[in-house]
């Protein structure tokens, strides 16, 4: 029998920078076969995420509704209404959710809760027969582990490949609505406001301004977020220049921090290591400022600077200032 090739859509949760990202990726690996699509929404939003799942290539997409779904969200809720929703169903299948720390927790619990295998962050997974090969990046992308399985049930997260996804011409589309009895006992998530001097996620913006070790000390961050402020952008480091304490956790991007999708990634006084670069997508355009010739960061960036950011940062931010 055919296994299902089915990719979860997770609506309303602002962390989640492609939430259609893993419907591309399940229609990219269904191939000539169709890939399903269950969307959790509420019922307002539902029409408008199937008509996208559709232009992202799911042929069969299951609406999963419940007006109890709290803004945002609540992972526990999407949890429920999924293992509800598959626990009874015996069918082969391989479970995509999307990248990122929301679709890796999901995709974790789901694991335990359906008694499936855990293929973790994949990169590329194709089907031989009954098997599946899963390829993933090991020990900072300098190595590639191959998995292969027959196991019947199967759970990864993937984000968006590179080629655009074909649109599914006349999905089928189906309605589940369901009313798990959560929301009202579950406790409600904390808003904290954002930092008052940084409105942008890291994760969700257009530009990123990032700095890393060679960045020397706080001074050099504050000049960074300044400029970050002129362009709009969002500030971003190394996990080095989040040790010392020169920006946040939340700022740091790679391997161990966050994923970034950015048009245009600056990178300030950073070597270009693959721990860094694991956390940039590959379609953000880099540009680089760095003192030495060597440095890594020049072979990925298509503009590259050989200069100290002293020289080079407070005349950039005059010309902006100065028009
Ligand atoms: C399991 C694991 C997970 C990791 N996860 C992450 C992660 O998520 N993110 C991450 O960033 N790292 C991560 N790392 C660390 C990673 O291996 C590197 O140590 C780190 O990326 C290097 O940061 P950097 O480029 O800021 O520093 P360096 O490699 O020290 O580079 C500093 C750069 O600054 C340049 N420079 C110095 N002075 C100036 C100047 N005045 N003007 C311009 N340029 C200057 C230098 O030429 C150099 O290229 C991880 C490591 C491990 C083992």
């Amino acid at each position: 029998m055919m296994r299902r090739i089915v990719a979860v859509v997770l609506l309303g949760e602002p962390a989640l920078t492609d939430p259609f990202g893993a419907v591309a990726a399940a229609a990219e690996l269904a191939g000539s076969g169709r890939a399903e699509a269950i969307l959790l929404a509420r019922p307002e939003d539902a029409e408008a995420a199937a008509a996208q799942a559709a232009r992202e290539g799911a042929a069969e997409i299951t609406l999963v509704t419940d007006s109890g779904l709290s803004d945002p969200p609540q992972p526990e809720h999407w949890l429920e209404l999924l293992a509800g929703l598959l626990a009874e169903d015996a069918r082969g299948m391989l479970l995509l959710l999307p990248g990122g720390a929301v679709g890796e927790e999901l995709a974790a619990r789901l694991t335990m809760r359906l008694d499936a295998v855990p293929l973790g962050r994949c990169g590329r997974i194709v089907e031989d027969g009954a098997r599946l090969i899963a390829h993933r990046a090991a020990y900072g992308g300098r190595a590639e582990l191959v998995l292969e399985t027959g196991a019947p049930r199967c759970i990864a997260t993937m984000r968006r490949p590179a080629a655009p996804p074909k649109p599914a011409a006349d999905p089928v589309i189906r309605r589940a609505d369901l009313a798990i009895p959560f929301a009202a006992d579950a406790p409600r998530p904390e808003v904290l406001p954002a930092a008052a001097d940084r409105p942008k996620r890291v994760d969700a913006a257009r530009i990123v301004v990032s700095g890393g070790r060679g960045m020397g000390g706080p001074e050099g961050f504050a000049l960074l977020r300044e400029l970050a402020d002129m362009l709009g952008a969002a500030t971003g480091a190394s996990l080095p220049a989040v040790d010392a304490g020169w920006a946040s956790v939340s700022q740091q991007v790679g391997q161990s921090g966050a994923f970034v999708a950015p048009d245009l990634y600056l990178a300030v006084g950073m070597s270009g290591t693959p721990q860094h670069l694991a956390g940039i997508a590959p379609h953000s355009r880099i540009a680089a400022i760095n003192s030495d010739p060597e440095a890594d960061i020049f072979r990925v960036a298509e503009v590259g600077l050989l200069a100290p950011w002293q020289e080079v940062l407070p005349r950039l931010i005059a010309t902006l200032r100065d028009g």
